[in-house]
């Protein structure tokens, strides 16, 4: 591993002091640092794959540079303010302070977010701002490196409480100092965290006292401490809270409130997904992270299990989660109400996070599948294009009459409402109370080139599909440099020139996603394979030559996604899909016609349209509408007949319908939503 010791740097000095402990593994976590991917499985036994620095992928212009520009120039800056405003950071310097109980978390994750973002990317500004966050951290550490405020305000009593918030907040707080010290090399607050975790360890955990992790996400910050540097007690500890902590004996364990968060069954025993969504998928996470260390059979049934439960009945066509608003939490089976769901960006945000994970330990194109989903929907439609208003939950539907006060005074979502700056809820909004959803965005986004590519012992893995240039090596230590050009998910082509090869055979892993009937590849500008498969990797090994180049060009059609018959809220309609964006009708983009009196004619094999796909370059930075024809019924005023013994008159006027993708919704004011769509019957 040459190329290791020649980026380690002198601020590496004190992480491999750091890691000077009883390193099982034998890991050189120094060494490693800067060359660990956001979840690093390059050391993992049970990895299939390994992910890749996030240095060695430069995103070139395109769809999610745009978005990751604003992301590192306004948002995170912008978030960093607002938390300042409310206190926060004043209650780390010990001054008075209004913020709410979890705001260290808020904090670790602007860590997170401000270290991937400064990563290849020169904001001076940003840096300056994350050096003095980190000055007033590493000024508030208690002896024993004790961060986490609320101890300070109330210890003793707040470390014998040793749940929710407070291992949340470390884990967002690990999260954020590992971030650092991959990204920037600097372990300053990695160290104290460190012994903080160590003081945690050795008080709470198997034969000690109880401890339990109430908001997972400390599991998931465990492991990685544990990749960083190599000390297995931080694996056993993370092993303790999700496979042994004795539920029952918790206090309060039949308490409501605990039973919604923890759902009460060990994680091992469940064999569906219940509870508060996003901590049920964080949980899922954390113990991915343990599976790929250990290879625990049983915890890999479970994942399975529980993936199975989500992707086949619990998940919205979006790739959110998350159908119970009053509780946050997850639904029966088909349980997926359009307009009173919830599906909170955090979910999304986890969902990806999880497949990432699950991709990583089998290398199977179903898990990135879903992470793309997620990715382009789910998530995305959290953040205003602006990048400065944001969606703590995500409707299918929506109806303009409902926003602002109406809505808050409603009886849709008394929690998001309470959790909201009291503005309404279909609206986005420049914070919210519990503003967790924030910085999520922002981490995930900044995060984004280290989810492009992995490796393993065979070759390249190419996951996504974004302009891109890959400098890193093949696992043997040889040199790859791998460019990527592409206007996806806009475009179906993509092409790639490998700049550097290995002298031997490499194979390229190139995914073909589910959505696309079929695909060809040409090498050197001549046709090489045509894939009828899809929902898999191709792997086209060979002893590849500098300069050569290959061209993807997926079917692209636009798609009619159908409900399953259960889902019956949806009965008869279809969504539209295309490529991996799921789209929608907004009021805005039809004046004459309510979006809720639209049908879509389909032919007899169900094919809506047809539509015709047009990259709208003013509109909202550039997106790809469909087009095509619907029919209306005559317009019915609020004041006709809720039943009535006759059918109401059937749509027969043909119009014109135009279609955005779901992400982009509410960027031009209160608006209707719906992503279902009524449909003719197949003739
Ligand atoms: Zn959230």
């Amino acid at each position: 591993m040459v190329l290791h010791v020649v980026l380690l740097s002198v601020s590496m000095v004190s992480l491999l002091a750091l890691s000077q402990g009883p390193a099982e593994k034998g890991r050189s976590a120094g060494n490693e640092s800067r060359s660990a991917g956001v979840v690093c499985t390059s050391s993992s036994p049970f990895a299939r794959l390994h992910d890749v620095p996030l240095r060695a992928v430069r995103l070139g212009e395109g769809f999610w540079q745009t978005r990751r520009a604003t992301n590192a120039r306004t948002s995170i800056p912008a978030f960093l303010a607002s938390r300042d405003e409310v206190g926060a950071l004043d209650k780390l310097r010990g001054r008075p302070n209004q913020a709410r109980g979890n705001s260290d978390a808020d904090v670790g994750k602007w860590i997170e977010a401000a270290s991937w973002a400064l990563q290849g990317e020169d904001e001076p500004q940003l840096r300056q701002l994350l050096d003095q966050v980190l000055e007033i951290l590493l000024a508030s550490s208690e002896p024993g490196g004790y961060l986490h405020t609320a101890y300070r305000q109330k210890m003793p009593a707040a470390l014998a409480d040793l749940k929710g918030g407070h291992l949340y907040c470390l884990g967002h707080l690990l999260q954020g100092a590992i971030a650092c010290s991959r990204a920037a090399g600097d372990n300053r607050l990695l160290e104290i965290l460190a012994s903080y975790v160590d003081n945690v360890v050795e008080r709470f955990g198997a034969g000690r006292q109880l401890c339990w992790s109430g908001h997972p996400n400390i599991e998931m910050a465990l492991v990685e401490l544990y990749r960083t540097t190599g000390r297995k007690r931080y694996l056993d500890f993370a092993r303790y809270l999700i496979l042994e902590t004795d539920l029952t004996k918790v206090p309060g364990a039949r308490d409501v409130n605990f039973q919604h968060y923890v759902t009460g069954v060990p994680f091992g025993s469940r064999r569906e997904l219940r509870g508060h969504a996003v901590c049920a998928l964080y949980a899922c996470c954390g113990a991915a992270d343990y599976y790929l260390e250990t290879g625990d059979a049983d915890l890999w049934r479970t994942l399975l299990a529980l993936w199975r439960d989500l992707t086949h009945h619990k998940m919205y066509v979006t790739g959110g989660v998350g159908s119970l608003p009053a509780t946050e939490a997850i639904g029966d089976r088909y349980d997926l109400p359009n307009e009173r769901g919830y599906a909170e960006t955090c979910a999304a945000i986890a969902n990806v996070m999880w497949n990432w994970r699950l991709l990583h330990a089998t290398g199977e194109a179903r898990f990135a599948d879903m992470m793309e989903l997620a990715l382009y929907n789910g998530f995305l439609s959290g953040v205003s294009w602006d990048g400065l208003r944001y969606f703590y939950w995500n409707p299918l539907l929506s109806r303009a009459e409902r926003t602002g006060a109406a809505r808050s005074e409603g009886s849709v979502n008394w929690l998001a409402h309470k959790k909201s700056s009291g503005l309404g809820l279909d609206v986005r909004q420049p914070y919210f109370q519990t503003p967790c959803c924030l910085p999520n965005v922002q981490r995930l986004l900044a995060a984004l080139p280290g989810y492009l590519y992995s490796t393993s012992p065979a070759g390249v893995w190419v996951h996504l599909y974004h302009s891109s240039r890959l400098a890193w090596h093949s696992e043997a230590g040889e040199e790859i440099v791998l460019v990527q050009n592409t206007k996806y998910p806009w475009t179906n082509t993509i092409e790639m020139t490998l700049e550097r090869v290995p002298a031997g055979a490499l194979s390229l892993f190139l995914r073909v996603p589910y959505w696309t009937p079929g695909a060809t590849i040409r090498l050197n500008g001549k046709p090489f394979r045509t894939i009828r498969e899809s929902g898999v990797y191709d792997e086209i090994r060979r002893t590849w030559a500098e300069g050569d180049r290959i061209e993807i060009q997926f079917d692209m059609p636009v798609r009619a996604v159908y409900p399953n018959p259960r889902l019956r809220e949806n009965a008869g309609c279809l969504a539209l899909q295309c490529g991996p964006i799921i789209y929608c009708l907004e009021s805005v983009d039809h004046p004459n016609t309510s979006v809720f009196d639209l049908i879509l004619p389909v032919d007899a094999e169900g094919v809506p349209g047809p539509f015709t796909a047009t990259f709208e370059p003013d509109l909202l930075g550039g997106l790809v509408t469909l087009n095509g024809a619907g029919l209306a019924g005559p317009s019915r005023s609020t004041e006709a007949k809720l039943y009535d013994f006759q059918p109401f008159d059937a749509p027969t006027e043909r119009v014109l319908v135009k279609a955005i993708p779901y992400f982009a919704w509410g960027n031009r004011g209160p608006s209707d939503l719906t992503v279902w769509i009524p449909r003719t019957r197949p003739r």
